[in-house]
């Protein structure tokens, strides 16, 4: 007999959490502290959502997405999870771009930063001040019709060059482009800038280890493989979820799902507002990525000075939309060295390529053609990273690709949304509960609000939401 994995869930909860991501987890656990009867129910067999990792045999363990955060993420752990999580944030101190514009190395933060742009960009000291500062200034009740690409050719224009500098690892971190309001570029910049990269020391298993620990403390009821099909309404308020032929009714409903797959497929469009309807459908998902896994061997090493993060690219000029071009020119290359995971024994060199890449690509080739493309991402890839570390052919012994394909395999996101939705998505994410009293969304949207940092944040904010309705 299948094994029951709702076996002994209540008939009835405060608050029913779907999906087990950072913003769903972050949600879980504050509403599960401040005392309310909270179900989690996650679709896959882990929990984590995109913040996930896999093991191979012969030790390999990979991390999907634990690649580089700002610092603010040790405030958030630290207040909204337990001090443990909040202690093992350290920072990542060699980023490294390379490509035909300019090769150089840097912390990542302001100083650097500024330094570079006088040094080896030749811009005056008092523009790099008005730049960062027009950046750190900028918040969501800004103008929006500014645009990233306005923003650059204000401050250093025609300098194709300090655009790619200043841009590309955030069309990394988030997928934004050029043609994206600049407060979306302006907020995730600035976080980044305050004091450069940081990562989770002893990788994501451990810290989502940590997290479901601290859930069962709060008692908080996880349930993993329990997709959720839909969420029912009665006279304009959320009454239930239901999971297969299983109705659980709750209060409210934290939907960690993408924004699009909530609203179209679990609730259904004729119980939302006309209006309501018409912006949900101009929303659009953001991209998806590819990602190779690579391992050397067990006696390998790899120097320090390699770097942490390395931005690479073979084009000549920056576009963001090359950047998800099936053609890749661009990767970006996490090193994990041994004391990415102090505790195991097995002090293994691992490298993560990954790039931006758009689900249309993918979605629609025949099992043999995707198999072909796969294996070309990892061959084309190996050979890019030659340049990094050399002999990369003969001393990578592991190597793995995803797609987006993969990513929707794993998350149900709409497209194998990597990054939630287009900055359209944020007012339509925060709008749901004045359609459906109780129904909320928390989750990758709007740009801001994606990252492992914005999606805690974001689970914070709905999570302060959902007690104020619970507490009326
Ligand atoms: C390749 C890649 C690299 C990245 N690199 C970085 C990085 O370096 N730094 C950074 O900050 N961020 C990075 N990110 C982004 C970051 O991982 C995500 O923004 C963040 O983890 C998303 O969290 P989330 O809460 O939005 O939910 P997700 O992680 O998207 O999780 C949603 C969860 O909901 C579950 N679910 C969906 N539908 C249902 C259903 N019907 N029933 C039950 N459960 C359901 C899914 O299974 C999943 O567990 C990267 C992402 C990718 C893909």
């Amino acid at each position: 007999m299948p094994r029951d994995f709702l076996k002994g869930v209540k008939q009835k909860y405060d608050v029913i959490v779907i999906g087990s991501g950072l913003a769903g987890l972050t949600s879980a656990n504050i509403l599960g502290r401040a005392g309310y009867d909270v179900l989690l129910l996650e679709q896959h067999y882990k929990l984590g959502g995109m913040a996930t990792w896999f093991k191979r045999p012969k030790g390999h363990i990979f991390d999907v997405s634990l690649h580089g955060f700002p610092y603010g993420m040790m405030k958030s752990c630290r207040r909204y999870w337990c001090q443990e999580i909040a202690d093992r944030i350290v920072p990542l101190r060699g980023v490294l771009f390379d490509n035909p514009q300019f090769t150089l190395k840097t912390t990542y933060d302001r100083e650097s930063f500024t330094e570079l742009l006088q040094s080896k960009f030749g811009v005056e000291a008092a523009t790099i001040r008005e730049f960062f500062d027009t950046a750190r200034g900028m918040n969501f009740y800004d103008d929006q019709q500014l645009t990233t690409k306005e923003l650059f050719e204000r401050f250093f224009p025609g300098r194709n060059d300090i655009t790619r500098l200043l841009m590309e690892p955030i069309t990394y971190a988030n997928g934004s482009t050029l043609e994206d309001p600049a407060i979306t570029y302006g907020i995730v910049f600035s976080n980044f800038m305050s004091k450069g990269v940081y990562t989770f020391q002893g990788g994501t298993d451990l810290m989502i280890g940590l997290m479901k620990d601290e859930l069962e403390k709060n008692g908080v009821d996880i349930r993993i493989k329990s997709p959720v099909d839909k969420i029912s309404t009665e006279n304009g308020r959320v009454k239930s979820v239901h999971v297969g032929d299983r109705e659980i009714e709750c209060r409210s409903v934290v939907s960690n799902a993408n924004l699009l797959t909530t609203i179209f497929k679990m609730v259904g469009e004729e119980q939302f507002d006309k209006d309501f309807v018409e912006d949900a459908k101009a929303v659009r998902v953001n991209n998806s990525s590819t990602q190779v896994y690579m391992a050397l061997g067990p006696d390998d090493h790899l120097d320090r000075d390699t770097g942490d993060l390395l931005f690479t690219s073979t084009a000549e000029n920056f576009e963001t939309d090359l950047l998800l071009s099936r053609d890749v020119t661009s990767r970006t290359f996490s090193v994990y060295y041994p004391d990415t995971r102090p505790h195991d024994k097995r002090q293994r060199h691992l490298i993560v390529s990954s790039t931006n890449a758009r689900w249309e690509d993918w979605a629609d080739l025949d099992d043999e053609a995707y198999e072909a493309s796969k294996q070309d991402l990892i061959e084309t890839t190996i050979d890019a990273l030659d340049k990094y570390v050399p002999n990369a052919r003969e001393r990578v012994i592991f190597s793995e690709a995803a797609t987006p394909r993969t990513f929707y395999h794993y998350t149900r996101h709409h497209h194998g949304a990597s990054f939630g939705t287009k900055f359209e998505g944020l007012p339509v994410s925060q709008a749901l509960p004045t359609q459906i009293s109780g129904l909320f969304h928390a989750g990758s949207v709007g740009i801001i609000m994606s990252g492992w940092l914005g999606a805690i944040n974001y689970g914070v904010i709905v999570s302060n939401e959902v007690d104020q309705l619970l507490m009326k």
